[in-house]
């Protein structure tokens, strides 16, 4: 764990050096989000949540959980997943393959280590981060419990449901995250669904409203440190992060269309020549 800028930004350029290899390696898998949120899940890893790897406990009482609920970005999870110590780097090069227990949207049936949600089906982690947390509650755990959706998975009805549930039940152990990078599998959200006044939308279901640079990491941590100080208030709290699709690689940036899609042989090179090797290439 370090608050060092220069460090976790290292973090940061290796496991994107990762979720381009995973997703080249299959030929498969979802690099924009994934490098978008990198930023976000290295400073939640490797700085602001308490957390145990080893031994993996999936109730994870007295620490901090983290659920990703946009699962189709489970390239970076799974990155951060490792270089974290709850498995060996060298199992992601199995992502998306045969027999993996790196499936493409994250499950648990396969025990890795790490995952305590099957997702990807959009729409159901914050009710899923929502439980947790009232369990927390219950069990007079005083850790926090952490979600991430994505902003065009804002779209689903369940998640609407479950701001107002949480605001209602004062689920104030809770900091949801968004990656407001303004654009899903089929376009700009603008253009799909528009998400109108996000920040006034979660503030008029009760929620305690930040907004942040998502891939500025002093921004994400000095926002982050807010959003805990703000917690046991009365209120949950969630983080608008104004984040790029296909952040730190140049042609992945500035549109959707490296939602879903690997790159080639030529591209991967590319990529990876703009990403230093930092901790070592699995
Ligand atoms: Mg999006």
């Amino acid at each position: 764990m370090t608050n060092d800028i220069t460090e976790l930004k290292r973090v940061s350029s290796q496991v994107r050096r990762d979720i381009v290899r995973m997703v080249h390696g299959c030929q498969s898998g979802h690099p924009g989000g994934s490098l978008g949120c990198t930023d976000f899940l290295v400073a939640l890893y490797f700085s602001v949540m308490k957390h145990q790897p080893v031994p993996f406990d999936m109730d994870g009482k007295g620490q901090d959980l983290f659920f990703l609920s946009n699962g189709h970005i489970s390239p970076v999870f799974y990155s951060v997943l490792a270089h974290s110590g709850y498995f060996d780097k060298a199992e992601l090069g199995t992502f998306r393959k045969l027999n993996s227990r790196l499936q493409g949207h994250p499950t648990t049936h396969e025990g890795l280590p790490g995952v305590r949600i099957a997702s990807g089906s959009l729409g159901q982690g914050l009710s899923v981060g929502i439980g947790a947390a009232l369990a927390k509650k219950l069990n007079g755990d005083d850790a926090l419990v952490y979600t991430l959706h994505g902003d065009g998975e804002l779209q689903e009805g369940q998640i609407w449901e479950a701001m107002m549930f949480a605001a209602h039940n004062k689920v104030d152990n809770l900091i949801a995250t968004v990656d407001y990078n303004g654009q899903q599998i089929d376009g700009p959200t603008s253009k799909v669904l528009s998400l109108g006044d996000l920040h006034a939308k979660w503030a008029a279901f009760g929620w305690d409203v930040l907004e942040t640079q998502g891939n500025v990491m002093e921004a994400l941590l000095a926002t982050l440190t807010e959003a805990k100080s703000r917690t046991g208030q009365g209120k949950p709290v969630v983080i608008l992060m104004h984040t790029e699709m296909g952040y730190g690689v140049d042609f992945m940036m500035g549109s959707h269309k490296w939602h879903g899609v690997a790159p080639n042989d030529a591209q991967l090179a590319q990529a990876l020549a703009q990403l230093e090797e930092t901790l070592g290439d699995y």
